[in-house]
């Protein structure tokens, strides 16, 4: 039988480091979801290039800014829910499968590291997630289908039907609140791990980015699994440049057979 093959260095360094961890954390940005069809933010062709930030406070002041949340969502919101996990999810579901996972902190809102088959309590959003809608007035929930399906038949400014506020999806807008029992339970799991690992964020969003940096400082070893450069480069022990698709699930492998 043929030998796998061997992946190589700094992708074989990071094997070995998974391989040593018992309490990993994955922290995980758009790019891990780009090769399940999900274009990210800042890569050329991202989100950025086609549409300008909505922010929280022109969302609840300007009526115009609302129906262009609820046109921009019938674009973009139906490549999100189509969307399948990807290689690099399920090589991190196998991670928690070997027991060597304590949890997955994601800036994503697609709901594919759910999907993949994690334990929900081991997947904590810090963006929230693109597929449930709130009311801003009374906090009643509705799937963002139903709300789409109302905007689809000419309601172009959606509003609670129970109290009459304001309906807004659930992932985080830029200028919004972050939901900080989140952002406290993300800290405490990486500053408790004895490895970070960064997979497919540019690491420029903060207060997302203030995580990795602060588990850093309190002395855990980070390694990161990133297309490009990023500013947190310099603070990791490994940095391994490619798709995470494509390299996550050798290197998890390679991490199996201790080699
Ligand atoms: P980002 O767009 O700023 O950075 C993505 C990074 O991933 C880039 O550095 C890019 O080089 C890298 N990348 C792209 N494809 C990759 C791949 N296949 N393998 C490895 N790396 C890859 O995204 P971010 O850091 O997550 O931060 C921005 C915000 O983007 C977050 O707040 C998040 O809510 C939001 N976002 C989420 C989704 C999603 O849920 N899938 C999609 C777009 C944006």
């Amino acid at each position: 039988m043929d030998q796998p093959k061997l992946i190589e260095e700094p992708a074989a360094r990071l094997a070995r480091r998974i391989a040593h961890a018992s309490r990993i954390v994955a922290f995980t940005g758009a790019g891990v979801s780009t090769e399940s069809g999900i274009p990210d933010f800042r890569s050329p062709g991202g989100v950025w290039d086609r549409f300008a930030p909505i922010e929280f406070q022109a969302f609840l002041a300007d009526p115009e800014a609302r129906r262009e949340t609820w046109r921009r969502g019938l674009h973009t919101y139906p490549v999100v829910a189509a969307a399948e996990p990807n290689a690099a999810h399920l090589a991190l579901v196998e991670l928690e499968r070997d027991g060597k996972l304590s949890a997955v902190i994601t800036q994503n809102i697609d709901g594919l590291h759910q999907r993949a088959g994690h334990s929900p309590e081991q997947v904590i959003e810090l963006h929230g997630n693109a597929h449930g809608v709130r009311c801003l007035g009374c906090g009643a929930w509705s799937s963002r289908d139903a709300v789409h399906r109302r905007v689809l038949e000419g309601d172009d400014e959606p509003v609670c039907r129970a109290c009459g506020g304001l309906l807004k999806p659930t992932s985080v807008s830029f200028g919004e609140p972050m939901p900080w029992d989140e952002v406290r339970r993300a800290e405490r799991a990486a500053c408790a791990s004895d490895l970070l690992l960064v997979i497919g964020s540019s690491l420029v969003v903060y207060p997302a980015a203030a995580i990795p940096r602060g588990a850093v400082q309190t002395g855990v070893p980070m390694a990161i699994l990133n297309a490009t450069e990023t500013p947190l480069d310099g603070l990791a022990g490994v940095v391994v440049r490619g798709r995470a698709a494509e390299l996550l699930p050798a290197i998890v492998q390679q991490a199996k057979r201790r080699v």
